[in-house]
């Protein structure tokens, strides 16, 4: 079978950073906390706990004086502050694109914005950048829900960021609809270039290939919108997590595959699924 590779996929520039820096600290210090599972797949989290890996969910959880990892989805100030008191050692994993945008948001705040930040209000990452707002601040999932979000404000000026890893149709429709209600709309396109790349390489790939597969962690966001935007480019598509999930009978009419995978897929399991896929 002929199978081609969106390029660029597999792991963001963040997430590889981070998972080196932890994998130096696992190696250095034996044990290492992390505040939320450091990569969106579950094969490499296993890999890290092998080598003194620990999860926890909220930083009450981290003993004292431990060694903490701070992930590429990075914190809010308050928790960062909370992990400096508490731990031994903090080693900060946050993406600088994710920097970025918790800067935007703070300078935006500082300025007297209100702040709107397209994304999902349950992603860690959004979570973090709310805490560098001291005024208004809310999450705008999408267009359709931007007149409930402003809840009736009649705000003269507000200022818009986005998801690092949101699709950049959904960021422009927000801001298309906000510059039709508010006077004043300062717009920060914080959507990472990694992130633009992988989805473009996507929408390029879709045309060329009889079906394309997505790999990548069921809890990852940038992996489920790829798959969104091959299925929206009219491919056939599956998502799976692990080549062991592919599914035969819906490769066996097809002569080309394409292949693309979310920015924490490992290249350990992406060469796995090429080598799988070239042998059929
Ligand atoms: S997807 Fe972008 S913002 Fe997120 S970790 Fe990767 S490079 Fe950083």
């Amino acid at each position: 079978m002929k199978v081609l590779v969106a390029s660029p996929t597999g792991l963001c520039f963040g997430v590889r950073r981070a998972i080196e820096a932890l994998e130096a600290t696992l190696e250095e210090r034996g044990r290492v906390y992390s505040l939320g599972s450091p990569i969106h797949n579950p094969q490499e989290v296993e890999r890290l706990k092998a080598k003194g890996l620990v999860v926890v969910d909220e930083i009450d959880q981290v003993p004292p004086g431990v060694t903490l990892f701070i992930r590429a989805h990075g914190v809010s100030p308050q928790v960062f502050r909370e992990a400096l008191r508490r731990c031994g050692e903090v080693i900060d994993g946050t993406c600088p694109f994710v920097r970025k945008a918790q800067e935007r948001a703070m300078v935006l705040s500082d300025e007297g914005y209100p702040v709107l930040i397209v994304g999902d209000g349950e992603h860690p990452e959004v979570k973090g950048i709310l805490g560098f707002v001291n005024g208004f601040a809310a999450v705008v999932p999408h267009r359709g829900r931007l007149e409930e979000v402003l809840d009736g404000h009649r705000f003269q000026k507000v200022g818009v960021l986005s998801q690092t890893t949101q699709k950049l149709e959904v960021f422009f429709d927000v801001v298309k609809a906000l510059v039709g209600i508010v006077p004043e709309v300062r717009v920060y396109n914080t959507i990472c270039s990694a992130t633009l790349e992988r989805q473009r390489a996507v929408c390029e790939l879709a045309s060329s290939v009889q079906g394309i597969v997505v790999m990548g962690g069921r809890n990852s966001a940038n992996t489920r919108k790829l798959y969104q935007i091959a299925l929206e480019s009219g491919a056939q598509a599956v998502w799976i997590e692990h080549p062991d999930e592919l599914d035969y009978g819906w490769l066996a009419d097809k002569g080309s595959i394409g292949l693309a995978a979310g920015g924490s897929t490992p290249d350990w399991l992406i060469r796995e699924l090429i080598e799988r896929l070239e042998k059929l």
